[in-house]
């Protein structure tokens, strides 16, 4: 039997929708748009395509974009002195730095720099401290993408058996925050993780954030499980995830596919903390459950 398809792309498509129109409302309520403000260092392709989709999707969503490009010899206090200006700037909600930077910039010190109530990515730590703590700030975008996603097909996961492959900050760890926060039993796995397909093969929900082509084998399933594959490796004939598609979907519940999965909730995402930041920087209430 062939696995459902998570469709990520209609997903976020709504997601969007939901927040331009409560950015409508909230342009109206504190007279001045959401705003984000994107800094990009240097000339990466990958970076640049990047930013240049997330000021197209602000814009769409109501809000206002500030793009700052600097160029790949900007130094490290330069960088600092914009994100300054940024903390400081009134018309501005969230802030993201584009990663990864030139390799002569700390990216760790500029992103302890952001103000936390600005950083809309959730990578500072103390947004990383409030989400272990479950306290209220903001969550990786990528890993709350993929809980929305995982809710919309599962509804409640209390008590479902999660596996989370990978454990970096931006990814693994923050997803098995949420998962546990959601009350699911969650195993974190990682590179030293031994016998990986036993703890695969008992989870109800496997996130794969590996970083290696088609690296989870269907066999390795239980079946009926629902699979969310956050990889993107870029191989030969195009783009695939961390799971083996193919075989995966012969034996999971749902799955999403890449790409179409979970890529385009990470934007959809993006926007919604940026809106949240400027409800709460604005003080004007947001039921985000709405989002
Ligand atoms: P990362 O920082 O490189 O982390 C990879 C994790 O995988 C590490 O924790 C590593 O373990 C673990 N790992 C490596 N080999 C393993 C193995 N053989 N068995 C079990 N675990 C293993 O990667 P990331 O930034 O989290 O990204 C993961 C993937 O998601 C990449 O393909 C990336 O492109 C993609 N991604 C997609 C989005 C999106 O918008 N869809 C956003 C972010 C990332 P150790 O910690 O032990 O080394």
């Amino acid at each position: 039997m062939s696995a459902d398809i998570i469709d990520g792309k209609a997903f976020a498509a709504g997601l969007r929708g939901r927040v331009g129109e409560a950015a409508g409302a909230f342009a109206k309520a504190a007279g001045r748009p959401a705003g984000l403000a994107v800094v990009l260092v240097g000339e990466d392709p990958a970076s640049a395509v990047y930013v240049r989709s997330k000021g197209k999707a602000t814009v769409a969503a109501g809000m206002a974009s500030f793009e700052h490009r600097l160029p790949a010899d900007t130094d490290q206090a330069t960088l600092e002195a914009l994100v300054d200006q940024l903390n400081a700037d009134p018309a501005v909600d969230g802030i993201l730095v584009q990663l990864p930077l030139p390799r002569h910039l700390d990216a760790d010190a500029v992103l302890l720099r952001i103000d936390p109530d600005k950083d809309v990515d959730g990578f500072h730590p103390v947004n990383a401290g409030r989400l272990a703590s479950g306290l209220p700030g903001f969550v990786p975008c990528t890993p709350l993408g993929c809980l929305m996603l995982l809710r919309d097909r599962l509804g409640d996961l209390s008590g479902k058996e999660a596996v989370v492959i990978g454990r970096s900050n931006i990814v693994g760890k923050p997803m098995a925050a949420l998962l546990t926060a959601d009350s699911a039993t969650v195993t974190l796995a990682h590179s030293r993780t031994r016998d990986l397909p036993s703890h695969v093969g008992r989870a109800d929900i496997v996130v794969a954030a590996v970083g290696r082509p088609n690296f989870v084998r269907g066999e390795w399933l239980k079946p009926g499980a629902t699979v969310i594959d956050v990889g993107i490796n870029r191989v030969e004939g195009g783009l695939v995830g961390d799971v083996d598609f193919a075989s995966a979907v012969e034996v999971a519940g749902a799955i999403t596919p890449v790409p179409g999965g979970v890529g385009p909730m990470t934007i959809a995402v993006l926007l919604r903390n940026t809106l949240v930041a400027a409800h709460r920087r604005a003080g004007v209430p947001l039921d985000d459950a709405t989002l």
